[in-house]
């Protein structure tokens, strides 16, 4: 293989940013690496993606700690991949959150997910071995469910699919701040590989007619102000839509899967090339984006195995 084999060959540590947006919301940052958003409310902490591992969330709770010493009461999880998810016995919750709909993809998924993650990106995933095993939510909704945080009104909410079937974003309807997951990133690449590329787009519709003030993305910097939002907002559309248009016209030419990726790598190189993780995910999001423009409209599941094949088909 030409080039490390996904993450590999990342192994600098990243500078930490615990962000203050509200007196209710933070943001815990790391230039690009992914984030995590605390909601302090009235009488109890809800945390949103956990880092990936016990170790890392210790991390997290010593900042909460600068500014609350209310007990940290819900997870939630934005959606089921290994890297949000699989620190949360950390922070010992009361309830652990989901969608029904991540619920699901951890049964059908989770176990392939978690070993795949792990070989892709292993800095991602410092003190592995206290990682107990997948994490289980235990409460499930469909579509929108909220809850009060004494008189902090938090709502979660399925805007539509995007980075996965299941993603579910946190919004404080009082304050116009959004925690989006992995919907929308900043100065950081899209993964796309398990993503539905068609609906992705009218799902950051759904978060923009929300006019959010302030937004907490899966990567990148906190964004702070409307105008930074839709800073957000435009990037990851322009990635997805950019992608998924080179890709559907490699397909209707009936070129190969490796042609395809050469072509989209090379178009898309000079406006994000600079984003953190670029050649990282680019051959996972094209794979994706071929399948949803073909025969798979649902995300095949990748095992480490196939991972390995896909890079030897696509970087040798
Ligand atoms: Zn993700």
């Amino acid at each position: 293989m030409s080039k490390a084999f996904a993450s590999q060959a990342d192994l600098q540590d990243k500078k930490v940013s615990f962000t203050k947006l509200s007196d209710n919301a933070y943001a815990y940052t790391a230039e690009g690496d992914p984030n995590t958003g605390v909601i302090v409310g009235d009488n109890a902490v809800m945390v949103l993606d956990t880092q990936a591992t016990p170790v890392m969330a210790g991390d997290v709770i010593r900042h909460i700690r600068t500014v609350t010493d209310l007990p940290i009461r819900y997870v939630l999880l934005s959606h089921y991949h290994a890297v949000r998810v699989l620190g949360a016995s950390a922070y010992q919750p009361q309830e652990i959150i989901a969608s029904q709909d991540t619920y699901d993809l951890i049964v059908e998924r989770g176990a392939q997910d978690m070993k795949s993650e792990i070989e892709r990106f292993p800095r991602l995933f410092r003190a592995v071995e206290t990682i107990p095993g997948l994490t289980w939510p235990t409460m499930t909704f469909k579509g929108e469910m909220t809850l009060w945080l004494g008189k902090l009104e938090v709502k979660l909410m399925q805007l539509g699919r995007g980075h996965t079937k299941g993603d579910t974003v946190a919004w404080l309807p009082q304050q116009k701040i959004l925690f989006s997951g992995d919907l929308v990133e900043f100065d950081a690449t899209p993964y796309a590989g398990d993503a539905y590329f068609k609906d992705w787009p009218k799902t950051l519709d759904n978060i923009a007619a929300l006019q959010p003030v302030a937004l907490v993305p899966g990567r990148g910097a906190a964004l702070t102000s409307p105008e930074m939002v839709q800073r957000g907002l435009a990037g990851t559309r322009a990635f997805v839509s950019d992608l998924y248009a080179a890709v559907q016209a490699g397909a209707k030419q009936g070129k190969p899967l490796r042609d395809i990726y050469q072509d989209a790598h090379a178009s898309l190189k000079p406006k994000y090339g600079q984003w953190v993780i670029f050649d990282h995910c680019m051959p996972f999001d094209v794979t994706r984006a071929l399948d949803e423009a073909t025969e798979h409209p649902d995300p095949r599941i990748w095992t480490a195995e196939r991972d390995i094949e896909m890079w030897k088909a696509l970087e040798s």
